[in-house]
């Protein structure tokens, strides 16, 4: 417990561990609220709150649990391969379904066909508010069952800084790092599938709204959605990647990743879907050939930077990065310093933010809500940066110094 004691606390500690389970889903609340408000301000006093009939709606608790069950069925069915995950304390590796790309198909798939059938997806613009409490109960329930579960294990299935002895703390943080039911792994499950999934459907379903009261969807709402699709479709299609990240590796599973997985991602990554329904914004065509161009950009920064790291990652040898410049580190791992790694510590999040300002670009310039999530965005970013940027202080020390030192730059050139 002394040793626990010691262990860095982050989000502000014990006063982030009470204040943000608190604050987070008001805060989703409010946004969708505000969202589908005529004024659609972030400063109107008082807010638009949304009224207690609005948040409850006895269909949207069998929505989640048929959606969450969905998922949980097709994680579970013996498609597409297994692969281990990083080497973990006690030597051994975990197994986990690389399956997640044909979940999405299926049950995108699923969707259409309940659409062709005549399911009204538009009135999920109705629901979204009932289906986001209920969303938030489910991941403060799931929350306390990790908590209780992460007893269960012996001190190695520990994430490193979640066992600080501070109830709240781990609570908050998450306690275990790789929390299984069998060979089902609840954080590799939340990590990409409900949540992200669930945000392209939300987005289809606030398109067929707009179809339903305008007649068709516009250019602007088009765009978003077929963004976003991307988005999902990407980080789908490159499930195995999600292996070796800071979530999966280093960070265990607690309210914090419970929240943004199952809550945070879909219902405030719709923002700009439901901000359209109730405010259409005209579109040029070129003012929209200029924000693909824009996402393109962003899209290839972001795609070819995690690729190339995973690349190296994999197998240094590989003739796509075997030429790059690299430095070696006591670790016996090698940091890349030209290429994408060589232009600033984190071209991904480059990328990743420059999609982010596409996604709010067709929304216009009216209204300050369709770019919360380019601005929530870039603070989550520069935040990880810092929290990745002390990990690898630890893991590689003075080898970290000196890439820092011939790759000055963070995340923006010349800028920060
Ligand atoms: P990264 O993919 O950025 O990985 C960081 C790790 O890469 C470091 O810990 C280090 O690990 C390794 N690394 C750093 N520098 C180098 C180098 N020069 N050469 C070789 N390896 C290096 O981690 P994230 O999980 O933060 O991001 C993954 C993607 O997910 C990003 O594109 C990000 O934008 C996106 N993302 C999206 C979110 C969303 O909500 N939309 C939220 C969070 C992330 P090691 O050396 O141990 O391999």
């Amino acid at each position: 417990m002394k040793q626990a004691a010691k262990t860095e606390r982050e989000f502000g500690g014990t006063l982030g561990a009470v204040g943000i389970p608190v604050s987070l889903p008001l805060t989703v609340l409010l946004l969708i609220g505000v969202s589908r408000s005529p004024s659609a301000s972030l400063f109107q006093w008082p807010p638009a709150l949304p009224s207690a009939d609005q948040l409850w709606h006895p269909m949207a608790p069998l929505l989640l649990l048929g959606w969450i069950g969905l998922h949980a069925a097709l994680y579970s069915l013996p498609l597409g391969k297994m692969s281990e995950g990083l080497e973990l304390k006690n030597k051994t590796r975990l197994k986990y379904p690389i399956n997640g790309f044909h979940a999405m198909c299926i049950s995108v798939g699923l969707v259409l066909l309940l659409l062709k059938l005549g399911a009204p997806l538009g009135r999920l613009f109705e629901l979204l508010l009932p289906l986001a409490v209920c969303t938030i109960v489910l991941s403060f329930l799931l929350s306390i069952f990790l908590y209780a579960h992460s007893f269960s294990v012996s001190s190695d299935a520990l994430a490193p800084g979640g066992n600080t002895g501070n109830h709240l703390y781990d609570f908050f943080i998450g306690r275990e790092l790789n929390p299984r039911i069998q060979n089902f792994d609840l954080k590799y499950f939340c990590e990409l599938r409900p949540g992200l999934i669930g945000w392209a459907v939300i987005n289809l379903g606030l398109l067929m709204k707009e179809v339903e009261l305008r007649g068709s969807p516009s250019l602007a709402m088009i765009l978003v959605n077929g963004f976003q699709l991307l988005y999902v479709g990407d980080a789908l299609w490159n499930e195995e990647a999600v292996l070796s990240t800071m979530d999966i590796v280093h960070d265990g599973f607690g309210f914090m990743l419970v929240f943004g997985d199952l809550v945070w991602v879909p219902f405030t990554y719709s923002l700009q879907a439901s901000f359209l329904v109730v405010h259409p914004q005209a579109l040029s065509v070129f003012g929209a050939a200029v924000i693909v161009a824009l996402n393109g950009i962003g899209y290839y920064i972001f795609r070819s930077s995690n690729s190339q790291k995973n690349q190296f990652r994999r197998d240094p040898n590989h003739p796509n990065v075997s030429k790059l410049k690299t430095i070696p580190t006591a670790t016996g791992k090698k940091l890349l310093v030209s290429g994408w790694w060589g232009f600033v510590r984190h071209p991904n999040y480059l990328g990743d933010l420059l999609m982010a300002l596409a996604w709010s670009l067709p929304c216009g310039f009216s209204h300050l809500l369709p770019y919360f999530y380019v601005t929530y965005f870039t603070v989550l970013l520069i935040h990880r940066e810092a929290r990745d940027e002390r990990q690898c202080k630890l893991k590689y020390g003075a080898s970290w110094d000196s890439y820092c030192k011939q790759v000055p730059y963070r995340i923006f050139p010349y800028i920060y």
